[in-house]
């Protein structure tokens, strides 16, 4: 695998192998449930070539999910392979399954996407693991949360909703140090601005969802792990059937070929605005990785070599209802869930309901907001009048 390119070549050329893309540039889609074999020995042989891309049968891929599995596994240096998976959520649960059996124990971090949360405490504690929650600030204090029967530690650098960035080498040391196996959640990041296995962690999962189709029109999910990691990662994947459709692997890697350009204007974008956001009198405070007053920013700055278009901001003061009209009457912003597409949307947040190992106390209401692709002068000019309409309502 060449090591050496640089990111912005990776995404435009990784898995374009010519036997899987003929003489188009992209590989296309190649729909299957059959493969149809030469004779009986032919078949006969078949099992045998279970081994990532090749002919066996349609839920262990054709070219369209071979090619973005292994660019996806390009983009991080320590990895052996990737498996897909329909969403990002269905990644999360093909990860943690690889890893955990009845009777194991399980470091989540408080700060998690919400349905990753309620994984632990729904799916996972009716199949016998048992989770505790960690302060996403913990660092290498998570030894002292190590039990005997802890298997596997979950990370997710920056935080869904309030983007504290976790010290990922100091908790990699401190699960290493006890054979504990590791997992990240890089959906915010990408492996295009942290890699995560290249810090010893065994397995990152990135809803490919969010920038990796990157215009919101599908769903996908990857897990990208390391040696140690893949075979159980796949066996798990392929036991429990679950795979991604060659056309929304189409779509994914479709989005990955311009994933460095989109990103790095979300990044400027975003960051314009989040310093612009930090001087308006309604703002108490930016929660975003790359501005110095984001908890863990000393970690963001050592670890990641760039910031997304995603993060939020806490109001002055203000009720539910302030926050609404400001969202409501936003006109470049939509209102939904989800993020990482071309255009912005902006969400209203309330973290204190998804904590239970700390305690969220901020100064009023949250608002996530995902920056598209739009100008910033026309986003700029948008919130300052929902800013207004936050000031009169409060
Ligand atoms: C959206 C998201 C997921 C889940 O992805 P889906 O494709 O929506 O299932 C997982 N982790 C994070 C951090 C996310 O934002």
């Amino acid at each position: 695998m060449s090591t050496d390119k640089k990111p912005a070549t990776r995404v435009t050329t990784a898995g374009r192998r010519p036997e899987w893309t003929g003489p188009v540039v992209n590989t296309p889609v190649w729909r299957a449930s059959t493969i149809l074999y030469d004779s009986v020995a032919d078949l006969r042989q078949g099992p045998k070539s279970n081994a990532d891309g090749h002919w066996f049968y349609g839920r262990r891929g054709t070219p369209t999910q071979w090619a973005l599995a292994e660019a996806l596994t390009e983009l991080e240096p320590e990895a052996a392979g990737t498996m897909l998976y329909p969403s990002g959520v269905a990644a999360v649960a093909g990860a943690l399954m690889s890893v955990l059996k009845p009777g194991d124990h399980l470091l989540m971090v408080d700060s998690a996407y919400d349905p990753s949360r309620s994984m632990c405490t729904g799916l996972l504690a009716d199949w016998g693991v048992e989770t505790t929650f960690y302060d996403p600030l913990i660092g290498a204090g998570i030894a002292a949360l190590i039990q005997p029967n802890t298997r596997t530690i979950f990370m997710e650098a920056p935080g869904s909703l309030t983007f504290e960035v976790q010290d990922v080498p100091a908790i990699v040391a401190a699960a290493k140090a006890r054979g504990v196996t590791t997992l990240i959640d890089n959906t915010w990041a990408t492996s295009l601005f942290f890699q995560p296995l290249s810090l010893g962690v065994d397995l990152s999962i990135v809803a490919l969802t969010k920038y990796v189709v990157g215009h919101s029109d599908g769903m996908a999910g990857a897990v990208t792990a390391n040696a140690a990691t893949y075979p159980a990662l796949r066996d798990t994947a392929q036991r429990l059937g679950q795979y991604l459709s060659p056309d929304d692997a189409w779509l994914a890697l479709r989005g990955l070929r311009t994933m460095e350009v989109r990103l790095r204007q979300h990044q400027a974008s975003a960051l314009e605005i989040a310093r612009w956001l930090e001087d308006q009198p309604e703002v108490a405070r930016v929660l975003h990785p790359a501005l110095p007053s984001c908890p863990g920013h000393e970690n963001w700055t050592r670890d990641f070599t760039g910031s997304s278009g995603l993060f939020s901001f806490i109001l002055n003061g203000g009720k539910e209802a302030a926050r609404a009209t400001l969202i409501d009457g936003l006109e470049h912003f939509g209102i939904g869930y989800s993020w990482g597409g071309f255009e912005s949307l902006a969400l209203p947040v309330d973290p204190a309901q998804y904590r239970t190992a700390t305690r969220w106390q901020a100064e009023g209401p949250v608002v996530r907001l995902q920056i598209g692709l739009e100008d910033v002068a026309d986003l700029i000019a948008d919130l300052r009048a929902g800013l207004d309409r936050f000031s009169l309502c409060s």
